[in-house]
């Protein structure tokens, strides 16, 4: 085993939670590594990215970039669940209304690892974190296949493996029924989905359909109850050709409670899910890995501080939830007891 390096902050994921926390604090002069176990980005997912990500993107210098990369903009989704198309915009500024980015997940994470290396982040990929370093209730580093890191605080950025979770064994409270979110691709041309992405009811739950590239659409199903193992796509989508393998996962929503403790923290998705009808998990992946990384700074440059910065941290963390949480089941509450009645 390789000698223990050292550093300010280990960070442990390189998707958007991720690259933000170190970023930010590299932007801070913080000395930073950070881990990323996957050797290329993901490939393919096109996710829609919600437009108060942008000055948040200024902060982190890669706003200008994600504006030159052409991304399609929208500003808003459709949404049909209980018949009706409503559409959802994202709100207005004095210029019109606020677009959202639809964007390639691999190129977006690209762009935020190639600026974290740019700020001076020591960058190990492929690298997977594989024990905690944890004395007297402190986590004090990691091993990792690359050898031990030892950091005055780890960041657990690795979105819904949540590891650093499941290793110190921390509390998980679900806020739904167990839900499934399945996802595949349709290549041919559908001109109703060219614009505006649309969330309607599906069997069980709901599809959303956004065109991802020309001729190629990407379906997203999340199912309320147990899933069948019927292939599925979406019907509108039928003379479409498939392309890839369906892909499945839990979209159950939880929260780990606390979000940090000492020498740790957990962002975004490494620290609560809710499904993707929001559009908002990559902003809150971004705003969370920022957040860590102020208090973070905040600690190293005042040693002391009048409240804890884990305790702010979990705190701030807990509130943007539970926000979340009741716009989501206000979106919800009508059609779910519509199925269940
Ligand atoms: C089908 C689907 C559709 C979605 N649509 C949207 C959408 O339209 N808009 C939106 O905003 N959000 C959407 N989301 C949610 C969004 O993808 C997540 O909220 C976001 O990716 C969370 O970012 P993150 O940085 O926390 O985690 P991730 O992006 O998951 O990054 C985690 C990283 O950690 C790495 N990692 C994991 N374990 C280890 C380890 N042991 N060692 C080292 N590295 C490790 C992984 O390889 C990965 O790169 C969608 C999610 C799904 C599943």
């Amino acid at each position: 085993m390789a000698p223990l390096s050292k550093t300010n902050v280990v960070v442990i994921g390189g998707g958007p939670g991720g690259t933000a926390t170190a970023i930010r604090c590299a932007q801070h002069g913080l000395q930073v590594t950070l881990i990323e176990g996957a050797e290329v980005s993901r490939p393919h997912t096109s996710e829609t990215l919600h437009p108060e990500i942008e000055p948040l993107l200024k902060k982190l210098g890669v706003r200008d970039q994600v504006l030159t990369a052409n991304f399609p903009q929208c500003p808003g989704r459709w949404i049909a669940l209980q018949g009706e198309r409503q559409f959802y915009g994202f709100g207005e500024n004095k210029h019109g209304p606020k677009l959202g980015f639809q964007v390639k997940r691999s190129q977006f994470d690209t762009l935020l690892l190639e600026q974290a290396k740019a700020m001076g982040v020591k960058v190990l990929q492929p690298c997977r974190a594989i024990e905690p370093l944890v004395s007297r209730g402190q986590v004090q580093g990691l091993i990792t296949t690359a050898g031990g890191i030892e950091a005055t605080y780890v960041v657990d950025a690795t979105g819904r493996h949540q590891w650093l979770a499941r290793k110190l064994k921390l509390n998980t409270t679900p806020y739904s029924p167990s839900l499934q979110v399945e996802y595949g691709y349709r290549i041919g041309h559908c001109p109703e989905q060219d614009y505006s992405p649309l969330i309607a009811s599906a069997p069980g739950g709901w599809v959303s359909v956004a065109k991802v590239q020309p001729l190629r659409y990407q379906w997203t199903r999340l199912k309320w109850f147990q899933p069948s193992d019927t292939p599925w796509y979406p019907p509108h989508l039928a003379e479409l050709l498939p392309s890839d393998t369906t892909h499945v996962m839990d979209m159950t929503w939880h929260l780990i409670n606390p979000a940090a403790g000492p020498g740790y923290f957990l962002v975004g998705d490494a620290a609560a899910v809710l499904d993707p009808i929001s559009s908002q998990g990559v902003l809150n992946a971004i705003a969370s890995g920022m957040m860590a990384a102020h208090l973070i700074n905040q600690q190293f440059q005042q040693a002391k501080l009048p409240l804890s910065i884990a305790d702010r941290y979990a705190t701030w963390f807990r509130t943007n939830f539970y926000q979340d949480l009741m716009a989501l089941q206000q979106l919800y509450t009508p059609i779910l007891s519509k199925v269940t009645a």
